[in-house]
């Protein structure tokens, strides 16, 4: 009777493995896979990034398998989407390749695989031994909206009582989804800086260093401590919810991304809101810094940051201030994601109308001469672009940021 009590719990609990089912999930935010091929035994998965028409580059994936055993090997193999993003074009696969995927078993702490193999078409194959029966595997460290849900309260919460705090709804996507933002500092305060990220989906990292930038803001340092009191920082950790949310890529959607969207009349509302509260707080106290968070290309191994175009031929205090902050975040921004102590420019962006429509632009065009409007393109292809490393990287940025509005 015991014996068939126990083998009826082990039915009931999914405890025989020996007849369990791998399954491949995507049903959670951010998830995404399409998948081409699923073996049991040995498991064996090839998947490519989904597409979701009209919503970009189909990049990120992520995806969580069920039902393995402990010490079971996962194989996993990622290759490029087949079908055209827009017409006619279809993503090279170094976009949704990277050497290291990351990996997780409670889909909070992440780590590298060891660097994938290629397979003879181009497949990236990574290998990971499952040591629970739920394996996480994705593009990258994911950080989707309820993470920035969540890291927000937190830091509100920590900083109750100190009036320095304040979560804000920056607007609602097209999508009805919130997209939440924070104010640390006096609002009135004369030095005003914003801080975005992702407003290309699948650019997680960006996400992370938004997050260790403004962990280090809202901490124990005195020099933190000091820059709440006298710089009002604000910050938006995911600008495209829907495409975070849905696990699509973002770049290039149709009619254009939200960093081609920056023009008179905007698609998203959140980028119609950013300008707004730009606007507003320009007229007000005028900001000091806009920095704009972004990942770069697979061989991209350092980080960097996009300058203003024109740069070599400016003068006066805009030309000083920029070269005042390159060199500070080079000084600060200098553990395992160290970043380059030069500019560089986007110059595969090619009219002027499209310059002025990316949010660069347009914060160099409305805010003050004094201002500074940078992108940060975290490298996500080394070693280093661990959960950790962005967060390091993402400290120093807010290091960098207090000695400049020093
Ligand atoms: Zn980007």
């Amino acid at each position: 009777m015991r014996f068939l009590f126990i083998c009826l719990f082990a039915l009931a609990t999914g405890g025989f493995h020996l007849h369990a089912e791998v399954s491949v999930r995507t049903d959670f935010e951010g998830g995404n896979a399409e998948v081409i091929l699923l073996e049991q035994n040995p498991v064996r998965i090839r998947i490519m990034p989904a597409l979701h028409e009209g919503r970009g580059w189909p990049c990120w994936w992520s995806l969580r398998l069920e039902g393995l055993t402990a010490g079971q090997l996962v194989t996993l193999e990622v290759q490029a989407q087949t079908r055209p993003f827009r017409p006619e074009q279809i993503l090279s696969a170094t976009w949704c390749q990277p050497t290291r995927a990351a990996f997780s078993h409670d889909g909070r702490e992440w780590r590298h695989t060891d660097p994938a193999t290629k397979a003879e078409d181009k497949a990236f194959i990574y290998k990971v031994t499952a040591a629970a029966p739920v394996l996480h595997l994705a593009w990258g460290p994911p950080f989707v909206p309820a993470d920035a849900a969540r890291l927000l309260t937190t830091l509100e919460e920590k900083l109750a009582g100190t009036g320095s705090a304040a979560c804000f709804e920056l607007a609602r996507t097209r999508g009805g989804r919130p997209v939440k933002g924070i104010r640390i500092g006096p609002p009135d305060s004369p030095r005003q800086a914003w801080v975005q990220a992702r407003q290309h989906a699948w650019e997680a990292g960006g996400s992370w260093v938004g997050r260790g930038f403004i962990e280090w803001l809202a901490g124990d340092d005195p020099e933190a401590v000091e820059m709440r009191r006298t710089t009002c920082v604000h910050f938006i950790p995911i600008m495209d919810v829907d495409n975070a949310a849905l696990g699509a890529g973002g770049k290039e959607a149709l009619p254009q991304d939200h960093n081609r969207d920056w023009s008179a009349t905007p698609v998203y509302p959140e980028v119609a809101a950013a300008q707004k509260s730009l606007k507003e707080i320009q007229a007000r106290q005028g900001v000091d810094v806009f920095i704009d968070l972004h990942n770069p290309a697979a061989g991209d191994k350092a980080p960097f940051f996009f300058g203003p175009f024109g740069f070599e031929s400016m003068s006066g205090l805009r030309r000083h201030n920029y070269q005042r902050w390159i060199e500070l975040a080079a000084e600060h921004i200098s553990g395992g994601l160290k970043v380059e102590p030069r500019y560089r420019f986007a110059t595969y962006v090619k009219t002027d109308e499209e310059r002025a429509r990316m949010s660069s632009g347009w914060a160099r065009e409305h805010l003050g001469e004094a201002a500074i409007s940078v992108t940060l393109e975290t490298a996500w292809n080394t070693p280093a672009s661990t959960v950790e490393g962005y967060l390091e990287a993402g400290a120093g940025l807010a290091r960098a940021l207090a000695r400049y509005l020093k």
